[in-house]
């Protein structure tokens, strides 16, 4: 008896975990404004049963999109951090190639400035659309909305952070069915996303590190740096919000290595951290599987 109890529940247990839907998080791009041959710009796309989100559209995103198996009529919403170069460059690109596959509707999410960087993007691309604007694509670029809610219990939250000198700078907090992603999007170390990355699955965050001397010396990079989190403010960070996984992203280490900085920040914090490359991939569900796509090509 004793045993048929034990195999019931292993049964349940084992059909519980088929079941529990899985969220999958891909970094496209883990690089900054600096152009790297394998790191192209910020993007990330969440991908759930029903749709394809992408937070921030940098260099390539649409590159890294296909070596994913994903097309741009496969991008279902698109949200943008900041209006900086490198978290929207490659918004033409998606525009454009969306237009070339006939997809209808193409809504962004963003900041204030947004509509106009969109209406702007028209007109410098009206000479191209003359000679071949053959489909009706709706392009929706909205700066109001706070929060995006959508099917099958998939919310995102956006929340102010803090970017400097840039007044509308936000971060995402993606809710699924009890799982939570957020996203750092460009800031120095912010209450605001401490708040929401507390008791989050994963914490996809920036970073900025340069020795002190360059720093002194540097009275422009001072400026750059106040911007962004340097390695004493992700320890903290971490220590307060215990994310079952931290990724770093958009690492802009000068004269360091990125395994360095990990160890620095791993003496001070005992979660389970990791810098992102890109395609560096993640199934969350009742534990998080990381892998990378490069891996299976
Ligand atoms: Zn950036
Ligand atoms: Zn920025």
């Amino acid at each position: 008896m004793k045993k048929i109890k034990l195999l019931l529940i292993s049964l349940i247990l084992f059909s519980t975990s088929l079941c529990a839907e899985i969220i999958n998080v891909t970094i496209l791009g883990s690089g900054n404004p600096r152009p790297h041959v394998n790191k192209y710009g910020p993007s990330i796309l969440v991908k759930t049963n029903e749709y394809n989100l992408i937070f921030d559209v940098g260099r390539a995103t649409l590159i890294r999109l296909k070596q994913v198996g994903l097309n741009v009529s496969d991008i279902d919403k698109i949200f943008i951090s900041h209006m900086h170069f490198d978290h929207i460059v490659g918004l033409p690109d998606v525009w454009l190639t969306a237009k070339l596959w006939q997809k209808e509707s193409l809504n962004v999410y963003g900041p204030k400035g947004l509509k106009k960087f969109c209406s702007d993007m028209i007109e410098l691309y009206k000479i191209d659309a003359r000679y071949r604007n053959k489909g009706n694509l709706s392009l929706k670029c909205n700066e109001d909305l706070h929060n995006v809610e959508l099917k099958e219990d998939l919310i995102v939250k956006r929340f102010s952070v803090n970017h400097g000198h840039v007044r509308n700078a936000y971060g995402y907090e993606i809710i699924h069915k009890g799982k939570k992603i957020v996203y750092s999007g460009d800031t120095s170390i912010s209450d605001n996303l401490i708040e929401r990355a507390k008791g989050a699955d994963v914490l996809i965050h920036e970073i900025i590190y340069a020795p002190d001397d360059f720093i002194e010396k540097n009275k422009r990079f001072q400026k750059v740096y106040k911007s962004h989190t340097n390695v004493e403010q992700i320890i903290k960070i971490l220590n307060i919000t215990k994310p079952k996984l931290a990724v770093i992203t958009h690492d802009l280490i000068f004269f360091e290595s990125p395994k360095n900085i990990l160890k620095m920040i791993k003496d001070k914090y005992n979660g389970e951290i990791i810098f992102a490359e890109d395609l560096t991939s993640f199934d969350i569900g009742n534990t998080i599987n990381k892998f990378n796509y490069e891996s299976y090509r």
